[in-house]
């Protein structure tokens, strides 16, 4: 391949955004509206992102937008709304320097759990190892969605990576895209986990003591290691 012929940082990730996009649709993570995704650009200073009113299986080149950390909107020649979710996307970049990547999605199990007022419990190995908390962040007091200034702070904490919003959807972060998109597929596989779980337990009549819960587990484990 010639260098004319090597993709430039943007090009390669929009591709990445429209494959990360389409899988997310694949496994009903997110059906064709809601959700959106971004990833930030190789200068550190832009991201690529999802507009608003474009479905998941829609994604192209054409139709994402490039935005700057500080909110300046890149012209395209689609004419493009600028996605609801564009906030709370720009402030977790600039308040995390490790997260290039970021994928929202509105996952029904995980987001059945947080709608419920609970959280997702951290209760299989992976989600121990991978995650280690998943907070849970409620709707706004006047009962509308999380705005950023609930969001980000949540993120201030080095060792989070993913969160759940009440009534709303999952938001998984990474190094990569791809890392970010295996933290939203492992919070919903949980979610789907921990309710045939809760199910299990309510319909045999079991005792929920000594069952792993929210937070246990790891220092139970790091208790055991010492
Ligand atoms: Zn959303």
């Amino acid at each position: 391949m010639s260098d004319s012929q090597v993709p430039d940082d943007v090009t390669r990730k929009k591709d990445q955004v429209v494959a990360t996009a389409r899988r997310c649709f694949e496994l009903r993570l997110q059906t064709n509206a809601g959700g959106n995704l971004s990833v930030r650009l190789d200068s550190r200073d832009a991201v690529v992102i999802k507009p608003s009113g474009v479905g998941f299986n829609e994604c192209t080149r054409d139709n994402l937008q490039v935005v700057t950390l500080d909110g300046n909107i890149l012209p395209t020649a689609a004419d493009l709304r600028p996605s609801k979710d564009l906030d709370f996307h720009l402030d977790i970049y600039r308040r995390r320097d490790d997260i290039n990547a970021i994928v929202h999605c509105h996952s029904p199990w995980a987001t059945g759990y947080a709608s419920a007022g609970l959280e997702v419990p951290c209760l299989t190995v992976q989600t121990v190892e991978k995650i280690g908390r998943i907070p849970l962040i409620p709707l706004s007091d006047n009962g509308g969605p999380q705005t950023a200034a609930m969001i980000g702070p949540c993120f201030d904490d080095p060792g989070i990576r993913a969160a759940v919003l009440a009534n709303h959807g999952t938001i998984g972060t990474g190094e990569t895209l791809m890392a970010a998109q295996y933290l939203a597929e492992i919070i919903e596989e949980t979610a789907h986990v921990a309710f045939v779980r809760d199910t299990l337990v309510m319909a045999h009549g079991l005792d929920t003591r000594g069952l792993p819960r929210f937070g246990t587990v790891k220092d139970e484990m790091v208790a055991m290691a010492r």
